[in-house]
Order: C-alpha cells, then structure tokens, then sequence
C-alpha cells in the first residue's frame, strides 16, 4: 500500500473498535481495486463525532459510524440518504464538492445483497419472524419491505420498542406481537435474528427450538469466530441457515461504492473476512 500526500483518509469512528474486522476488509478491497485510500480505526466519543466526520468529509475522506454512534451520526449527516431518513441511523459517510457531510445506511443495502444471496427462491410474498428491534433489525426490517415480503412479524423483549420500530418503518406488512404462543402456532419461511444474542459466551438462544425448527430458512445478523449457537440451532433441525459474515461483507461493499463511486472488490473482501476471523 502507497501513502501519499493524495491519499484519502477513511476512518471507522465508534466506541469500541479494536475489535473491528472493517480495517482488514476495506484495505484488502482498496488495495485489490488499487484506490489511493487507507482505513483506520478511530475510537471517538459522542461529542468528537461531528468534528470527526466534517473533518474527514472535508478532507476528501470519509468513513463508517459503528456503536455507540449510528443513531447520532443520522442527525448530523447533512444530506441524508433514504435509508438514513428511514431507519435513524447512519453508518457511512464521505465528503462531495458541495462541502457536505452525506450519509447512507450501508446496512440496509448489505441485508438485501445478503438476503438474495442466502435465499434460493424469491423474497418476494414471504413470511418472515423478524426478532429484535436494535438498529440491525431497523435495517433488516427496511431491507425486507424493500424486498417485497409479503409479511414482517417482529418479535423483541421490550415489546414497546418493538411497536416504535413498525411505526417508523413497518406500514400495513408489519406487525408486531409479544405473544410466543402466537408465534408456535404459525409457520415462518425464513426467521431473522437482529437481537445481539450470540454475540457473548452462554447467550440463550433468542428463540424457542420448537419456533426455530418449523422454518423455512434461518438467518442470524451476528457473526463470530465459530457458527453462532442460533445457526448451530438451526443446523441441528436440518433448517437451512447463515449467519452475518456475508451482510458484514455486503454492507462494506456497499461503503465502499459510495466512498469510490466504482463497484467494490467483494472476492477479496470476503476472503479477507475469513483471513481475519481464523487469525
Ligand atoms: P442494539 O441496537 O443494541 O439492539 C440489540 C437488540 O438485542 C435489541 O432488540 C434488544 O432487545 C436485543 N437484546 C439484547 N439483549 C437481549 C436479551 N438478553 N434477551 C433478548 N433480547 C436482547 O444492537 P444492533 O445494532 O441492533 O445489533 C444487534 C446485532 O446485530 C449485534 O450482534 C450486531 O453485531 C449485529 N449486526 C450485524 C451486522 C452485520 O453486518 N452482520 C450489522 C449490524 C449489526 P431490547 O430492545 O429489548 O433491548
């Protein structure tokens, strides 16, 4: 990799970030495309962020936004995608000649390529349990309307935040129900799991085997070294199922077309996914 006086500055700007994958997968892909940037980590508090972002904007860099910061960073973009306007949240953002801060949500784009990919049929007229109400299901939730699905059920612990998330997003195909006995007594041709659960040792699964092994297809938004316990689970019923590693992918892809305005090197960031994850 060449560093120059021309090199533009792309930063992950978030609280933790030591133990991102980004900077493994956005070098390998800027280094395979033979683009003049570099990615950094930066570990930055909420008041820093607006400075961080118009700096790097301005600079002709840009970057991502990671926890704590998706939601803040949609209220400071100055020109917000769709996605951003639909989901409150931001995780890209870049500078362009108006001296604006733009921003989209790469996640939503990254959940549909993953989503495509993963499903052997169409998405369109399907059944989907959708569990959780964080920004990733946001974002999954965006992604699946987007997609066609017949219809969403969206299940979360806190029910309340659940009836915020189909408010803000979920029009007549979404609904949302706290009743688990509801849930057993249907059918889901594919279930989502956007909740954290699996991300830390001895996580319960976030949903009952008897809901889980009635599935079409499974799909989890977390990813990890190992196949998570939700996709273990799913395995163990013969439902067909993957976990995040492509939408990770995919979402860093879709950064990078904004970033560069040229399609991404999505090969060689997958292979640098699993380069870092057996490290
Ligand atoms: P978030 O905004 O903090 O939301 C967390 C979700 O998990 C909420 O629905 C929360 O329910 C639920 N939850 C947490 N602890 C729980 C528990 N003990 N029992 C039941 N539910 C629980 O987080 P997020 O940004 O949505 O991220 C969620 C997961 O998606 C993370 O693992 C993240 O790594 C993953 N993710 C993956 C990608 C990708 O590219 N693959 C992209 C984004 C996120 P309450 O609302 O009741 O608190």
């Amino acid at each position: 990799m060449r560093i120059s006086s021309a090199t533009r500055l792309i930063a992950l700007l978030g609280d933790p970030v030591a133990h991102s994958l980004s900077p493994v997968i956005q070098n390998a892909a800027f280094s395979a495309a033979d683009t003049d940037g570099v990615y950094v980590a930066l570990r930055c508090g909420a008041d820093d962020l607006m400075g961080f972002m118009r700096g790097l904007a301005r600079a002709g860099g840009g970057g991502n936004i990671t926890l704590p910061h998706k939601e803040r960073a949609a209220t400071l973009v100055e020109c917000p995608s769709e996605a951003v306007r639909r989901t409150g949240a931001c995780n890209t953002f870049w500078g362009e000649s108006d001296g604006k801060v733009h921003g989209d949500n790469t996640d939503v784009a990254g959940f549909r390529r993953a989503l495509n990919t993963f499903l052997e049929g169409s998405p369109k007229a399907i059944r989907v349990l959708l569990l959780g109400a964080g920004g990733a299901a946001r974002a999954a939730l965006t992604g699946l309307l987007e997609e066609g699905v017949g219809e969403v059920v969206i299940h979360n612990r806190s029910v309340e935040r659940a009836r915020a998330v189909a408010r803000r997003i979920g029009g007549e195909r979404a609904r949302v129900t706290s009743s688990v006995q509801e849930l057993r007594d249907q059918s889901f041709d594919l279930v989502v799991n956007a909740t954290r659960l699996g991300l830390s040792p001895g996580d319960p699964l976030p949903l009952d085997f008897e809901i889980l092994g009635r599935a079409g297809a499974a799909m989890d938004l977390v990813y990890g070294r190992e196949p998570t316990p939700f996709v273990k689970a799913a395995d163990s019923f013969g439902v067909r199922a993957s976990d995040g590693a492509e939408m990770l992918v995919q979402q860093g892809a879709a950064s990078f077309e904004r970033w560069w305005g040229a399609p991404a090197p999505v090969e060689a960031m997958r292979a640098a996914l699993m380069d870092g994850r057996t490290r």
